[in-house]
């Protein structure tokens, strides 16, 4: 079936960057056919096609979430401020907590949230991956199912090598799907031993998939890479042999220019996590450098207790706050490129750039429409201005991925969230979520 979304301000993201304003998508099944001024819409044979009025908003490729772990929805607002959030709160509970049904609950909850806000890829690492691969597809997202590998054991798998076969297991289950698919996401890089980060490494390499881990974030690794071994984080991954081109590195904040140069010359990319970082206050990961080595480098929430929310527009805003005060500089990163990071870059850093990130004939119809009609969106002279500086999720109109329309008139097409909401309540209640936590909070 052909779609024609017409009269909306078409941002490609293409390699000339191209605009056309006002302009027109075809699309036919799940495939871009044609793009460009709405002046050439007429040489196209249109019968029979859906046609949708933009009503001049922004359309753009799907954003592309690089980084997170969607079966967190029940920990969000959980110890915001609490200093060792994450041996008070996340370990306790996800050890007492944390189950199947409760992975699966939440990830059709953060897919249904992703969507509302414009995100058609995700790469998410977390434990029950197969349960989150199969809400995501449910969900009719795109996305990567990363299995979360801890060395001392998680919910899921007290052996590590048990939790690398599950894994394996799941890349082999999706390999042929259209959207979906799976890999070996170990935890960390102090959290994982070298043998289970090289097993790791050398099945998710040779399936293709991008094999991601947690790098370079927190003081006590920096401290124990420091005095273990007397490198940092990077140079230890490189020494062990993980660090390549199917290797995508998130956060990275305390890098060294040696560590850049190592990534570039590796070829290893970059999920950049500025909420979650700065609300952490861990610091700024040096993008700057990595954009001049021409790191691929790309935007990530990280998850729902760290960031609190899973929409990459307020990444952007983030993004473009925070650095530019960091540089005292506000010309540095301009809009257009912050808008390349939330998608073509985004899909390279995940290894998707020939099938998404882009509005180009041939690439998935993976689409968002941004309305231009609420109070926060007059007026648009530069859409990538509007983009990273005035919009926000709730100017979600409409969303595609593959084609498929999954949201229209800023609600979910095949999905409900608030049933979806009401099942995630019911298990949270079932497991007396809360007070599995310490008592010392
Ligand atoms: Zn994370």
């Amino acid at each position: 079936m052909k779609t024609v979304i017409k009269n909306v301000i078409v941002v490609t993201m293409n390699h000339k960057r191209e605009i056309y304003n006002p302009g027109y998508l075809l699309f036919e099944n799940d495939i871009i056919k044609a793009v460009g001024p709405m002046e050439e819409l007429d040489k196209h044979d249109l019968l029979g096609a859906s046609l949708v009025d933009g009503k001049q908003g922004i359309l753009m490729p799907g954003m592309v979430n690089l980084h997170t772990h969607m079966g967190m929805i029940p920990f969000r607002g959980l110890g915001d401020d609490c200093k060792d959030r994450l041996r008070v709160f996340l370990i306790p509970m996800e050890n007492k907590a944390m189950d199947e049904e409760m992975v699966y609950l939440s990830t059709r909850y953060a897919a249904g949230e992703m969507l509302l806000s414009g995100v058609t890829s995700v790469l998410d690492m977390y434990y029950y991956e197969e349960e989150a691969a199969k809400a995501m597809d449910e969900m009719g997202i795109r996305g990567i199912a990363g299995q979360t590998i801890m060395e001392e054991g998680a919910c899921d798998f007290s052996d590590p090598y048990e939790a690398i076969s599950y894994g394996e297991r799941l890349i082999k289950k999706y390999q042929s799907h259209p959207r979906i698919s799976g890999c070996i996401a170990p935890h960390g890089t102090s959290t994982c031993s070298s043998e289970v980060l090289k097993a790791a490494y050398e099945i998710d390499s040779s399936y293709q998939v991008p094999f991601t881990l947690h790098t370079a974030e927190m003081d006590y690794e920096m401290k124990y890479f420091e005095q273990e071994y007397s490198m940092t984080p990077a140079a230890y991954l490189d020494r062990i042999g993980v660090l390549g081109e199917d290797t995508l590195a998130a956060h990275c904040i305390h890098m060294t220019k040696e560590d850049l140069d190592l990534f570039k010359r590796k070829g290893a990319r970059v999920a950049h996590c500025i909420g979650s970082n700065t609300k952490a206050a861990k610091g700024v990961a040096p993008v700057t450098e990595m954009i001049e080595r021409d790191i691929p480098v790309g935007l990530g929430t990280d998850g729902p207790a760290s960031g609190n929310t899973l929409d990459i527009l307020t990444q952007m805003k983030l993004f473009a706050d925070f650095h530019k005060n960091e540089t005292k500089d506000r010309s540095v990163f301009p809009a257009e490129t912050i808008v390349s990071l939330a998608t073509i870059e985004g899909a390279k850093a995940m290894g998707l750039h020939l099938i998404t990130g882009s509005l180009e004939p041939g690439k998935q119809a993976d689409l968002v429409l941004i309305e231009t009609l609420s109070a926060n969106m007059f007026p648009v002279y530069d859409p990538y201005s509007a983009l990273v500086y005035s919009a926000n999720p709730s100017n979600v109109e409409s969303v595609f991925v593959a084609g498929e329309c999954l949201v229209k008139d800023k609600k979910l097409v095949k999905s409900n969230l608030e049933e979806i909401r009401k099942d995630l309540v019911e298990k949270m209640k079932q497991t007396d979520f809360r007070t599995h936590m310490t008592q010392d909070q």
